[in-house]
């Protein structure tokens, strides 16, 4: 048996990049899926026809996770399409950067909403739904680590999903709900296109500090998240993996 089968889970930003490829893997693993997105349908429906190929089911929904009422309904969407929720990915995720005199409060609050505020609602709504088994991984960044200049924001939302995450661990931990973080590292996705990153000097400079010597893939990252998120990982929970290629 595929050690997803018979497992629900709910991927947020699952349109493009890390998410997408996360989405996949659960649902080759046997899960079904629901793939939000915030704005790109077409990405969205492309990843439900991609599962629905290979065989596994899965479900676009539309929802802003800074908004209380979406981030419930793409919970409750699984529900109702699914019957259950075993699983909640927060991946959905915005990177700016910017030098400190730079940093506005537009800036600060467009990437606290989604990082941070985002979580928590997402999070907020599934722990209603999930039962004994359950499990929620938090795509955070091996930034918190590496300290990159012209990243105190972003980085100040990574350091806070990583307290908050083990806040959760122990806080669902008497319901048996497990709450864990993956922290990638560069990672090559449409995101880090738009955003000038990819074939910029700043990758240039994460792939120099990589003792595997390359920048992440999507998939590099969706196996560990497949991992935490079964029962192989039943006795992991308030842990930071990073899946960076050996960058910290
Ligand atoms: P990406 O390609 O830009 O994709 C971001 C996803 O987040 C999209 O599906 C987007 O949906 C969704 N999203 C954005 N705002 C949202 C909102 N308000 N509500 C719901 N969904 C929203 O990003 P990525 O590079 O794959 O990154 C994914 C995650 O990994 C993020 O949390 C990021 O911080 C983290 N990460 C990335 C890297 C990297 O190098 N790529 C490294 C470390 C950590 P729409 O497209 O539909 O708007």
């Amino acid at each position: 048996m595929s050690k997803l089968e018979g497992k629900v889970a709910v991927v947020t930003g699952a349109s493009k990049g890390i998410g997408a490829a996360i989405a996949k893997a659960l649902a080759r693993d046997g899960a079904a899926v629901v793939v939000n997105y915030a704005s790109s349908k077409a990405g969205a429906d492309a990843v439900v026809e991609a599962i629905t190929a290979a065989g596994g089911r899965a479900i676009a929904v539309q929802g802003d996770v800074t908004k209380a009422a979406q981030a419930h309904g793409l919970i409750e969407a699984a529900v109702t399409a699914f019957g259950r929720l075993d699983v909640l990915v927060n991946n959905s995720g915005i990177y700016e950067f910017a030098a400190i005199e730079e940093v506005t409060e537009e800036h600060y609050r467009r990437i606290f909403d989604v990082n941070v505020l985002g979580v928590l609602l997402a999070t907020q709504a599934a722990a209603k739904q999930l039962g004994e088994g359950g499990s929620i991984v938090n795509i955070s960044s091996a930034v918190t680590d590496v300290e990159t200049p012209t990243t105190a924001v972003y980085t100040g939302t990574k350091g806070a999903l990583n307290a908050i995450s083990g806040v959760l661990a122990n806080e669902l931990a008497p319901r048996r709900i497990r709450v864990n973080v993956v922290s990638p590292g560069f990672v090559v996705t449409e995101g880090t296109h738009t955003a000038g990153i990819a074939g910029s000097e700043m990758e240039a400079g994460f792939v120099a500090q990589t003792p595997l010597g390359r920048s992440g893939q999507p998939d590099d990252i969706a196996g560990v998240v497949a991992f935490l998120a079964s029962d192989d990982a039943r006795w992991v929970t308030g842990e930071v993996i990073n899946a960076s290629g050996g960058i910290r």
